[in-house]
């Protein structure tokens, strides 16, 4: 599907790497602060009041670990199979987890609304536009919750401090930041993909006088207006925005109209395709026959991972940018050549949209992403790239080295400082980071080991799910396990998969289950056999989350791998494994007899 131009390949290979050069940084991941100790107030919540409670003493057949997607859709698939017993804990004061969380202006979904909203032939809802809105999709969240009667069983505004396996109960132990202690005979981890959020490791960042926030914590008392209404607060303020990923691409637009004067302050310029934002059509909408949307999820995945389904029932930016899988392992060098040209011919359509639309050709140019396209999530905006044709908006760039520092008044760039009234960083969350860290606690299994202590050496997990000797627990989770465009596709698998696995021990009078370490061995050997392609391709690209900031791979990063393959690929281990039956590569004790 590129488009053909006339390209230099050399000339941008050389381009790429000089890039890309230009950005490897010794400290990697470390780069990052994490949200705690000084920097914790970055982190509270600024929606919902806390209101105190009593601390609970009880047990629940089924704990679930976070309320956003994967932890909803855990808790509906439960009830499904006739498992009501569950309780769904939440650090959040609503069911959402990203979707309440990102309330920033402009903030939405880029996965077209039609495969990314769950279960909508279920609840029979008609997303309003082809990319819903964040503040549709939290309320579509809050519809879910009603729905599938999921309130009941959350305790929100609590954050989960410990969990212990007590193996002579066959039991977890919980304990909250409430004071609360649950007895639960499964865990579901479902947090810790994107909810973190980290701020960029500027020296000074303590010292800014000004106001400043975290785009996921967006203080509407500061800016005015809401995520549906201007933000009519800015109009006399001068606002620096640090971070050009997803999340700023979406926020600038409405930055760039209401603020006095914009900086966006420039490390590595986003992709930016065409969006094509439209309302639903509501005659086509109707005419959809049941199991339509099962077959949309696949097709859109099959679409973005080069699997070119006969018909591209979707057919947007995503797929047409990601129509060719360039990251595949080669089978030849003409086919090798072949993935490189596609890959350079569909950046370089990003760039030449850049040209058409920014007026000012210096700042045209240092918007260019000389990346491939697999190196950082690509984004559709139609007014992100206007957005730079105002006067009031000044790009940044710090041409790959960041910012250089942050002072009471405000940001230093070149030795130039810009002083801004309100700071906002768009510096996006931890994903390479030890997933204990992530969710925030660390479990402890059998014997008083904890997660941390058995992934010393990297993870070691079943599916990424299941692991030995930290029975009945289960992660839903990057590590180990998949990832893909539509990260609901796989939330959502996963979630089944939990959840019949909880379902299979009840009807099996199965007591406690936990994976075999042969069985964590061939997984990841699985997970090697499927990184071929990405591991080769992500060497070259700039630095990010999606090649760990190009740290040096330690033992650890060796197996903390992501199942690189499609979604659909992975997910399929799953079932495959389901159906077989035998619940292969698994250690299980039945209710009643020995350990
Ligand atoms: P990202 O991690 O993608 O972006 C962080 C930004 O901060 C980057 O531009 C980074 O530059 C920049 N940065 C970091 N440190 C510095 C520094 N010292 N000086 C200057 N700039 C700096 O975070 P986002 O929140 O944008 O997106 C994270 C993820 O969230 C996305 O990849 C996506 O998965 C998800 N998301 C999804 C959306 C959707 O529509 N589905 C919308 C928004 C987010 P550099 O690139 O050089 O590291």
């Amino acid at each position: 599907m590129a488009e053909q131009f006339e390209i230099d390949v050399d000339a941008l290979r050389e381009r790429y790497r000089i890039e890309m050069e230009k950005r490897i940084r010794p400290d990697g991941n470390q780069q990052y602060k994490e949200l705690k100790g000084e920097y914790a107030e970055f982190d509270e919540d600024p929606y919902t009041p806390r209101v105190e409670r009593e601390p609970l003493t009880t047990s629940t057949e089924v704990l679930i670990v976070g309320g956003g997607f994967a932890g909803m859709l855990t808790g509906v698939n439960l009830a499904k199979l006739g498992i009501t017993d569950f309780t769904i804990v939440e650090k959040a004061g609503d069911f959402g987890g990203t979707w309440y969380w990102n309330r920033y202006p402009g903030c939405m979904c880029d996965v077209e609304s039609y495969t990314y909203l769950p279960l909508l032939e279920e609840t029979g809802y008609m997303p309003t536009e082809r990319y819903a809105s964040a503040t549709e999709i939290f309320e579509y969240c809050k519809l879910l919750g009603r729905h599938f009667d999921l309130y009941p069983h959350a305790l929100f505004q609590t954050v989960i401090t410990g969990a212990e396996w007590d193996d002579d109960a066959r039991r977890w132990t919980v304990t909250t930041d409430r004071g609360d202690t649950i007895t639960a005979h499964f865990v579901v981890v479902a947090g810790g993909i994107l909810h973190k959020a980290k701020l960029p490791g500027i020296p000074g960042i303590e010292r800014f006088e000004g106001h400043a926030f975290h785009t996921s914590r967006w203080d509407y008392d500061v800016t005015g207006g809401s995520p549906t209404t201007p933000m009519d607060r800015l109009a006399d303020k001068r606002v620096g925005i640090i971070g050009t990923g997803a999340t700023a691409v979406q926020a600038v637009p409405q930055l760039a109209r209401t603020a006095k004067e914009l900086y966006v302050f420039q490390r590595t310029p986003s992709a930016v395709g065409v969006r094509n934002q439209a309302p639903t059509d509501v005659e086509w909408f109707k005419s959809l026959q049941p199991g339509w949307q099962e077959e949309r999820i696949r097709n859109f995945t099959e679409s973005v991972t080069g699997v070119k389904p006969a018909v591209n029932l979707v057919d947007d930016g995503w797929t047409e940018v990601m129509w060719e899988n360039t990251q595949k392992l080669p089978e030849s060098e003409d086919e090798a050549a072949a993935l490189e040209l596609s890959d350079f011919l569909t950046m370089e359509a990003i760039r030449r949209r850049v040209d058409d639309i920014v007026e000012d050709p210096e700042t045209a140019e240092k918007l260019k992403p000389y990346w491939a396209k697999n190196c950082k999530r690509v984004c559709f905006h139609d007014d992100y790239l206007p957005a730079f044709n105002r006067p009031n908006v000044h790009l940044v760039d710090t041409d790959g080295k960041g910012v250089q520092q942050i002072t009471e008044k405000g940001v230093v760039v070149d030795g130039v400082e810009y002083p801004v009234d309100v700071l906002v960083f768009a510096s996006g969350f931890e994903v390479n980071t030890d997933l204990d860290q992530r969710v925030g606690f660390d479990p402890v299994g059998r014997g008083g080991q904890a997660m941390s202590e058995r992934w010393a050496e990297g993870a070691r997990t079943l599916h990424g799910v299941l692991q030995g000797d930290f029975p009945n627990l289960m992660l839903i989770s990057l590590v180990q396990a998949g990832f893909g465009t539509n990260f609901v596709h796989f939330l959502s698998g996963s979630a089944a998969h939990c959840a019949a696995i909880v379902a299979t021990c009840r009807d099996q009078g199965i007591d406690t289950i936990e994976a075999t370490s042969e069985a964590e061995e061939d997984w990841l050997m699985v997970l090697y056999g499927a990184a071929g392609g990405p591991a080769g391709y992500v060497q070259h690209c700039t630095p990010g989350f999606y090649n760990s900031e190009r740290q040096e791979p330690d033992a650890k990063a060796a197996r903390n791998l992501v199942y690189a393959g499609s979604v659909i690929d992975y997910l399929g281990h799953l079932e495959r494994w389901r159906a077989q039956g035998d619940l292969a590569g698994t250690k299980i004790v039945k209710a009643g007899d020995p350990a």
